[in-house]
């Protein structure tokens, strides 16, 4: 306590109180001063200081402990002259010690301006002093005055302030308080320094993990969370094994997506293609094991026939798995559809263990439907090569390319050249696609191709493929497929057993000549199956229990017959000669109509004939008329007459040069007027000096012959090795004449010399 200053404190010792007490009981004044040592609970007279202030209570306030607060102000300086020791209280005999007015004016204001400035100087280093501090300094107080204001508000230990307040004289209590402050504030100054010091190193070690927890705050703020997608990924990745560029790669992306708000579309993309590349086979194989004889039961239960194709299947995967360097070649299975050629691959995928997958690529002409999309272009994906490994989920499956030959290309790119790049053991191992933006390894992937026509292969594929002709099948081979695989399989597929359906093999024979007309035998399926919707349906709805199919029923239920056998002109006719054709749905005879008639010479030709074919007629002109002498024809026949040339079934079109020995000899027939032979059927290409050129299809030709009943069959000698295919029952029935030129060509068609 200091005079002039209000003190609020607490009481709780008893003596004290009482005095207290007594002083509020009187006029409240009361004498106030420090023990020297706190640790004694009741000093007497010698543990206390002998100055201190003698003070006015103004006022007490009883609390529930039974303390009492106290508010104090502090009158004069006092010295106790002697303590006198009391039942309740401590009392004492006080002298005031009152301030002596300083002589020289100058000396105090010096120390006063020093002062003031020092305590200016020491609040500014306490920022957390009371800021009116300064403020209720007592401006024209005197030096006295000024010294125990500030005595009283500094932070200084108790001995200090009793210090000061023993001293009487203002000036040299200010001297001192100029010492204690000085050194207060060098004291506070070091303070400061060892404080700053001290934040500096809490800094550094603090700093890297505060600006971590801001940044993740902030993240939180704007709805970022992709920290935690990112982690899952970069899991994913860890427990992948990859080649290092392409771990990078994945693990950069990752990072780009943690700093990505979660809702951005850019986030959505990213977070898609780590879904799908971190979800590829990248180290997932099947096992796989060649055991030929296994494949070879497995292909012979699941198809008929087809001998040479599956000998050819097997050798290729014996040679396979005995030489890695058989790795680059590729199977290409051709023939026209419905013939088994996708379903002859599944059975080799079966057969050897390995998953399949087929990529149609009917109509394909953008090369990025093969190599996929830029992750930039809106809505990327990765190609059907990429896709096709993605469900499967193992990177040695067997993939079959359907459809080879109806690649097409246009400016968007060649998807042959994607397709070779992927089929190339040479770089293969390093596909590229161009979603996925690295390298993946195809190079255990069997590829296998369908085709239904050679030449529609892209000529760098079809370089780096082993081809395997399939051929259309016979009704004998038809009726084999439709009893021992089709109409089981159909019925399994139905839910019905042998005994609720049944078809008599009069009736199979019937469907296959009657309803299809076909290389393959899909059609006949189809025709199978719709006999069989139609005995479900009856079985279900309780009218019958079971369905027997026979001849006599099957228009009842299939409806009237769609194809009835070609009405061929029999006998002997002029002008009219039996080609044979070869279409994608198998052979088929194609007569062709000559018919002559007064005029200038004109020939004019219908029945929808191609480019190719109306060569052939021309040519066919011209080598009669360069040879009408020797074939007895008026020479000036093209000037007095006018040829026409006609196919019938005129709306289907037809091309090719191997009508050309059919085109002559029914030119020369109708010129002559010899007829020709009604069951001679014919195929060959014509050159113009008359010779009988190879042409191709032999088998389904001489099929189509035969079920036209045709006897004799004139082939060019070239092709007679294919009659190697020929069916037996084929053979048996028809006579083969290798032909080479026009003469024999002639004198086998024509029912008399020339
Ligand atoms: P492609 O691929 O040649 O167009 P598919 O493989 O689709 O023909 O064959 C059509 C249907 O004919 C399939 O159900 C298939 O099982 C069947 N099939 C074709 N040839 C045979 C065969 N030789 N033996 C058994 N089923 C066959």
């Amino acid at each position: 306590m200091f005079p002039n200053m209000i003190l609020h404190f607490d009481v709780e010792r008893k003596k004290s109180i009482s005095a207290i007490e007594k002083a509020m009981s009187s006029n409240g004044k009361m004498f106030m001063v420090a023990q020297k040592n706190v640790k004694y609970e009741d000093p007497d007279g010698d543990d206390l200081y002998s100055v201190g202030v003698l003070v006015t209570v103004k006022q007490v306030l009883k609390q529930m402990n039974n303390t009492i607060k106290v508010v104090a102000e502090g009158n004069f300086r006092a010295k106790a002259v002697k303590y006198v020791k009391g039942d309740d209280f401590l009392r004492a005999e006080i002298v005031e010690m009152p301030d002596v007015v300083c002589e020289c004016e100058a000396q105090s204001e010096a120390l006063l301006r020093t002062i003031e400035k020092l305590f200016l100087q020491y609040l500014s280093l306490l920022p957390k002093t009371p800021k009116d501090l300064a403020l209720r300094f007592p401006v024209d107080g005197n030096i006295g005055e000024i010294t125990d204001y500030i005595a009283s508000n500094i932070m200084l230990g108790f001995e200090g302030k009793q210090e000061l307040l023993s001293i009487a004289d203002p000036v040299c209590r200010a001297e001192l308080l100029v010492d204690l402050l000085s050194r207060e504030i060098k004291i506070i100054g070091y303070e400061l320094d060892i404080g700053l010091k001290l934040q500096k190193s809490l800094d550094n070690d603090q700093k890297e993990y505060l600006i971590k927890e801001q940044i993740k705050f902030l993240k939180e703020e704007l709805g970022e969370n992709s920290v935690s997608e990112a982690d899952e990924y970069r899991k994913k990745l860890d427990k992948l094994v990859l080649p290092k560029e392409t771990y990078e790669k994945f693990w950069k992306e990752c990072n780009n997506l943690s700093k990505l708000p979660s809702s951005s579309s850019e986030a959505n993309i990213l977070s898609t293609y780590l879904d799908i590349c971190l979800n590829l086979p990248w180290n997932i194989s099947s096992d796989d094991s060649v055991d030929i004889k296994r494949a070879e039961s497995i292909l012979n239960s699941d198809h008929y026939g087809l001998k040479d194709v599956k000998e050819r299947i097997l050798e290729f995967l014996a040679a396979h798995s005995l030489s890695e360097d058989l790795k680059g070649q590729i199977i290409c299975l051709v023939g026209p559809p419905g013939i088994g050629k996708t379903s002859i691959v599944k059975s080799l995928a079966k057969s050897i263990g390995r998953k399949y997958v087929r990529i149609s690529l009917g109509g394909v002409s953008d090369e990025s439907e093969i190599r996929g999309h830029r992750r930039t272009y809106l809505g990327a994906m990765p190609g059907r090569i990429m896709t096709a490994i993605k469900q499967v989920q193992v990177n040695n499956p067997l993939i079959l390319f359907d459809e080879i030959d109806k690649l097409s290309n246009d400016y968007r790119g060649d998807p042959a050249s994607a397709l070779l790049e992927a089929l190339d053991p040479e770089q293969n191992s390093e596909f590229y696609d161009r979603y996925v933006a690295v390298p993946f390894d195809l190079s255990k992937v069997l590829f296998v191709a369908t085709a239904n026509d050679k030449d529609g292969i892209p000529a760098p594929l079809y370089d780096r493929m082993e081809v395997i002709d399939l051929c259309s099948y016979t009704n004998e081979e038809k009726f084999q497929i439709a009893k021992n695989h089709l109409i089981p399989k159909q019925l399994k597929r139905h839910g019905l057993s042998k005994r609720q359906f049944s078809i008599s093999d009069g009736a199979i024979n019937s469907v296959i000549s009657g309803y299809t007309r076909e290389a393959g035998v899909r059609e006949l399926e189809r025709n199978l199956s719709s006999l069989m919707r139609k005995a479900a349906k009856s079985i279900v709805d309780g009218t019958k229990k079971s369905s027997r199919i026979s001849e006599k029923n099957l228009e009842q239920v299939l409806g009237a017959v769609k194809f009835k056998n070609k009405i061929i002109d029999k006998g002997e006719r002029i002008g009219v000669a039996n080609g044979l054709a070869w279409t994608s749905v198998g052979g088929e005879l194609l007569p062709i109509e000559a018919s002559l008639m007064p005029g200038k010479g004109e020939v004019q030709l219908t029945g929808s004939l191609g480019d190719v074919m109306q060569e052939s007629i021309q040519l066919c002109v011209s080598y009669v008329r360069s040879n009408s002498k020797k074939l007895g024809i008026n020479k000036n026949f093209y000037k007095d007459y006018d040829i026409h040339i006609h196919a019938p079934e005129g709306a289907v079109p037809k091309d090719g040069p191997s009508a050309g020995i059919t085109i002559l000899t029914s030119l020369v027939s109708a010129l002559t007027n010899i007829p020709v032979c009604d069951n001679v059927a014919m195929t060959g290409e014509l050159t113009l000096k008359g010779r009988v050129l190879a042409i191709g299809g032999l088998k389904e030709k001489v099929t189509a012959a035969y079920k036209a009943g045709m006897r004799k069959v004139l082939i060019p000698s070239d092709n007679i090795s294919d009659l190697e295919k020929v069916d037996k029952s084929v053979k048996e029935k028809i006579e083969f004449i290798p032909v080479d030129n026009v003469e024999t060509v002639l004198s086998h068609a024509l029912t008399r010399e020339i």
